[in-house]
């Protein structure tokens, strides 16, 4: 089947509980004093003391993303992956992803793409040998664990609009899930020209940066 990116899936199958309370005790540790206000977090953002943030981790599982994606959020070294083996499992039925403005009256192209790899495995190729026939838009299943502090990169870099759309989908579902997990964090965080202003010089996109909420 070929599936667009919205089907792609963001779990968070484990994050730090209360993450405010570990920041607020590591802050306070600094300083030798009790920190009460949330806005703790702004101000350690603002003066880049970021390194408090690697007290709070998050576990999430990415279902059904290319491997060009995974080629790509693996580049993040600050964090852990396992992901889906084209070693150990049989892909001939798995899904293609791709955006389906382009997928749609390219269906033909794409399974004669397909048809390759299932065409080896008939012939017994093995697993491991017949993986090279596969599509970068192969669908792969990931989990991802990751600190705060590498999050926060993470989501700077990749909602930017010169990433691949793929990439954006993920990111901004990402960011959705750890705002909701810590706001006091995450509402400060998204591509320099939210959080500060655009560095990409003539790379720069041009547009306005607009996302559904909470960014
Ligand atoms: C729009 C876009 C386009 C891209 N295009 C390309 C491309 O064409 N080709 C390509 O190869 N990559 C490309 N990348 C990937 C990019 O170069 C980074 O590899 C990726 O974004 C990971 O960023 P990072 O190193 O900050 O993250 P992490 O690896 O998670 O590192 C986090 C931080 O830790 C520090 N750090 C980690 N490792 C080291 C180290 N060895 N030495 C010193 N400090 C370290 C750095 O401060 C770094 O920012 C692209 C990324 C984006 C966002």
């Amino acid at each position: 089947m070929i599936r667009s990116y919205d089907t792609i899936e963001v779990i968070l199958e484990r994050a730090t509980e209360e993450p405010m309370d570990i920041i607020k005790q590591a802050a306070g540790l600094t300083v030798g004093k009790e920190i009460k206000s949330d806005g703790i977090v702004k101000s350690l953002l603002k003066k880049n003391h970021t390194s408090l943030f690697e007290h709070v981790n998050y576990t999430f599982l990415i279902k059904g993303a290319s491997r060009s994606f995974l080629a790509q959020i693996t580049r993040h070294r600050i964090g852990s992956f396992t992901s889906g083996s084209q070693h150990y499992q049989d892909y001939t039925d798995k899904d293609f992803v791709m955006d389906e403005q382009h997928s749609t009256g390219n269906e033909f192209i794409i399974q004669r793409m397909l048809q390759c790899y299932k065409e080896l495995r008939a012939r017994n190729v093995p697993r491991y040998e017949a993986r090279q026939a596969l599509p970068m838009g192969i669908e792969n299943d990931l989990m991802w664990t990751v600190n705060a502090r590498s999050l926060v990169n993470f989501l700077n870099l990749r909602m930017c609009l010169r990433n691949v759309p793929e990439m954006r989908t993920v990111a901004e579902k990402v960011g959705r899930v750890a705002y909701w997990h810590f706001p006091q964090l995450f509402s400060e965080v998204g591509p320099d020209c939210v959080m500060s202003r655009c560095k990409q010089g003539e790379m720069a996109c041009g547009q306005e940066y607009v996302a559904e909420m909470p960014y």
